[in-house]
């Protein structure tokens, strides 16, 4: 059953002025996807999915559940399942009481209760642990538990607002591979709330980005990523180089790129430009010939299977590249080492005009 919200609206007041938590938000999840809202603390992401689980009232808009509306309806009629961050387990109950509780509720015969139970318990990696309880868990254990007692009575659809927001990060890593494997296994829809784009991309079918209320772009983690439509996704999903340069002489300069502003890219003269480029967009070679241009690296940090480098060209262009390890390896980098580079692909916003993003034309770009 997916899920449709259409022009959803929700507005706090507070002492003196209302605020505009959800503003005219449209989108769609697909029936089985599994699907993120990710944006920043306060973008109102918790707010639309209370919103769909019938917590909280729209001012405007409406929600769709498989086809139907269910905007005016009691929570426990719209079949949706949670798992909060804060949402705790039943103190005085084992794991398997948990999990049990809500087919209980609903009067399920115990035969089935048990048969439900103990496939979720085996699905979840939990099966030697039903008879424990909540406090005789780690933290990752209790989040499983809570994911396997919001599945149980196999909701429609399955909220998840920050589920693994309080938990260290190896074992949100693990958790992610939890729900990704779980999600793949049940094909439950599933709406998932993080500002962690790392956990977004990792594990969703599709993203919605939020700021200040709105959906700034939806797509896949590669769209998103690739692609970025405006300049707060770009600066929020991965990392990015940010230059700004004013269009003279009909071209646009960066460090030593310098771009035709007519033809493909209709920039103006003295139209203020902000040029973005991703730091692993970049080609770096230790060989001097290997690439047209040349810098020298400032620094390197090592980031796992990455190694950052902070580089510096001719006339003060500085910028961020992030290399594969054996790239640095081979390639014989060092700190303090002359290297030639290649920058494959701008993203620029022309400030004059407004915040779509757009790539830029290299057409017959000089040096
Ligand atoms: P997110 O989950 O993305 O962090 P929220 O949906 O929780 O964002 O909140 C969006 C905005 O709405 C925030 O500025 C928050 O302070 C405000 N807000 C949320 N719930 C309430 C409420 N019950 N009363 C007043 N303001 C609220
Ligand atoms: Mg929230």
């Amino acid at each position: 059953m997916g899920v449709v919200v259409k022009n959803l609206t929700k507005t706090f007041q507070s002492q003196k002025t209302d605020f505009a938590a959800v503003r005219d938000v449209s989108f769609e999840v697909e029936e089985g996807a599994l699907v993120a809202l990710l944006g920043p603390s306060g973008s109102g992401k918790s707010t639309i999915l209370r919103m769909i689980a019938g917590l909280e009232q729209p001012d405007s808009g409406e929600i769709f559940l498989g086809g139907e509306n269910v905007t005016r309806l009691a929570t426990q009629k719209r079949g949706v399942g949670f798992v909060f961050q804060n949402y705790a387990l039943f103190k005085q109950l084992t794991v398997f009481q948990n999990i049990a509780f809500g087919l209980q509720v609903q009067g399920a015969p115990r035969a089935e209760i048990k048969g439900r139970v103990s496939e979720l318990l085996e699905l979840l990696g939990l099966k030697d642990l039903g008879r424990r309880y909540p406090h005789q868990l780690s933290g990752g254990q209790r989040q499983r538990v809570a994911l396997a007692r919001a599945l149980a009575p196999r909701p429609k659809v399955l909220l998840l607002d920050e589920p693994f927001g309080a938990i260290d990060a190896k074992i949100r890593k693990e958790l992610r591979e939890w729900l990704r494997t779980l999600h793949d296994e049940m094909h439950v829809t599933s709406l998932f709330v993080t500002h962690d784009q790392e956990e977004a991309l990792e594990i969703c079918d599709h993203i919605y980005v939020m700021n200040q209320g709105v959906i700034e772009q939806g797509g896949t983690p590669e769209e998103i990523y690739k692609r970025p439509a405006t300049e707060f996704v770009a600066n929020f999903v991965g990392l990015m180089n940010i230059h700004d340069a004013v269009v003279k002489d009909g071209k646009l300069s960066i460090g030593p790129y310098s771009f035709p502003g007519n033809g493909g890219n209709g920039l103006a003269e003295g139209d203020r430009i902000r040029v973005f480029f991703r730091p692993q967009d970049i080609y770096i070679s230790g060989a001097s010939n290997a690439y047209a241009m040349h810098a020298r690296i400032v620094r390197r940090s090592f980031l796992g299977v990455s190694i950052k480098l902070e580089i510096e060209a001719e006339h003060g262009f500085r910028f961020i590249a992030i290399i594969p390890e054996h790239v640095f390896y081979n390639e014989k980098l060092a700190e303090g080492a002359a290297i030639s580079y290649q920058i494959e692909e701008f993203h620029y916003v022309n400030l004059r005009a407004g915040k779509g993003m757009k790539k830029l034309v290299f057409a017959d770009y000089e040096i």
